[in-house]
């Protein structure tokens, strides 16, 4: 799919990486268009930080291109890539002030005096840090640092942004906090961005586009709601969001029969005797319904809004189901029927 924009402002092709007897990217293609906001989420381990240092310049890809606005950057040095990066760990000097540590870019790039004084003061205010000019990274809390962190990143107008894991040492609040904050100042300046993430809910909350990645291979590159509600894949289906997924063969059009015995009646054209991936989100089973289930409650928890309730269906099927929090949380034992529409079942 081509993304919101139309052209790829970045544009990664075939890339491979590889350390020693460890393939930690394999053959990545991707593009993210001007002003989009790509995230990569995957597991720890999946190739994900390899990648963004691929894009930076901190690492040398084995084969495979990057390409910025049509222009293949791989031989130029990091600090010759234009591209603004914030990492989990600050990275903050921490013996220079804020101001100074905004500023340092500028520096770099030998921009006049006087600009620098307005760019940083511009930088602070975005990102609401004006009147923390003379503290030093120690005075200030872990969100107070990543913002300083992301003014630098942003204050010499670069042509890519690179974050991450930026939130990871925040607490919940915070990060969510700060989630929003990004977001919000990216859409303002419309900057191309990668945000890398193991965290689904944070990749939800902020991203165009997702890019779900497991052992060095992208499994699944779009939007948020397709990534959740028709993943490509078992890895992706149970990766996003909580997920009961089964196995079966298409018994007719508009049926699965499950390695089981259970047949469900589905939306799905697939011809008789594909094999296929059923997934069902707790969330999407109700008192009513197509497809019926009757169980007993083997773990009950309440949430808040919601129960989240593991029951033991006929035939041995297991299914974690979500209901609104109405009454009493069902115990252990309790038997319990719900039901699911043919619409609310994704075939893969
Ligand atoms: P995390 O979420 O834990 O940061 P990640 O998805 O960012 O993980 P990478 O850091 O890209 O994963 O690592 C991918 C694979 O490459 C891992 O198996 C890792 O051990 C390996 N790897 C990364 N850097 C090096 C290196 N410099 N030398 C050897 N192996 C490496």
């Amino acid at each position: 799919m081509a993304a919101r924009g139309g052209s790829a402002e970045l544009l990664i092709e075939g890339v491979g990486k590889r350390f020693g007897d460890v393939v930690a990217l394999d053959h990545v293609s991707l593009s993210v268009a001007q002003g989009e906001l790509l995230t990569i989420l995957g597991p720890s381990g999946s190739g994900k930080t390899t990648l963004l240092k691929v894009v930076a310049g901190f690492e040398t890809p084995d084969g495979g291109t990057v390409k910025v606005g049509g222009t293949d950057i791989s031989a130029l040095p990091p600090a010759k890539r234009d591209i603004g990066m914030v990492f989990q760990n600050y990275a903050l000097f921490p013996h220079l002030t804020v101001r100074a540590n905004v500023a340092f870019p500028l520096e770099m790039r030998n921009v006049a005096r006087t600009e620098i004084d307005s760019r940083v003061a511009e930088a602070l205010a975005m990102v609401e840090l004006k009147g923390y000019e003379a503290r030093l990274p120690k005075q200030l809390s872990g969100g107070q640092q990543q913002r300083v962190a992301l003014a630098r990143a942003i204050v010499f107008n670069p042509r890519l942004l690179l974050l991450d894991e930026p939130f990871g040492a925040l607490d919940r609040k915070l990060r969510e906090t700060m989630q929003l904050e990004v977001r919000r100042l990216q859409r303002r300046l419309g900057l191309t961005t990668i945000f890398i993430t193991h965290d689904q809910e944070e990749a939800l909350v902020l991203s165009d586009r997702i890019a779900v990645m497991n052992k060095g291979t992208i499994q699944q590159i779009a939007t948020t709601t397709e990534i959740y509600e028709r993943p490509a894949n078992d890895f992706v289906a149970d990766f996003v969001g909580e997920s009961n997924i089964f196995h079966g063969t298409m018994s007719a059009p508009g049926a699965v029969t499950l390695d089981g015995g259970r047949t469900l009646v589905v939306r799905s054209d697939r011809q008789a005797g594909a094999k296929v991936g059923v997934l069902m989100r707790p969330e999407r089973f109700a008192s009513g319904g197509m497809n019926q289930f009757a169980g007993e409650v083997i773990e009950s928890v309440y949430l808040g809004t919601s129960f989240k309730l593991r029951l033991a269906c006929e035939g041995g099927l297991e299914l974690l189901v979500r209901q609104p929090a109405r009454g009493a949380l069902p115990a252990a034992g309790a038997k319990v029927a719900v039901g699911i529409d043919p619409e609310a079942i994704h075939v893969f």
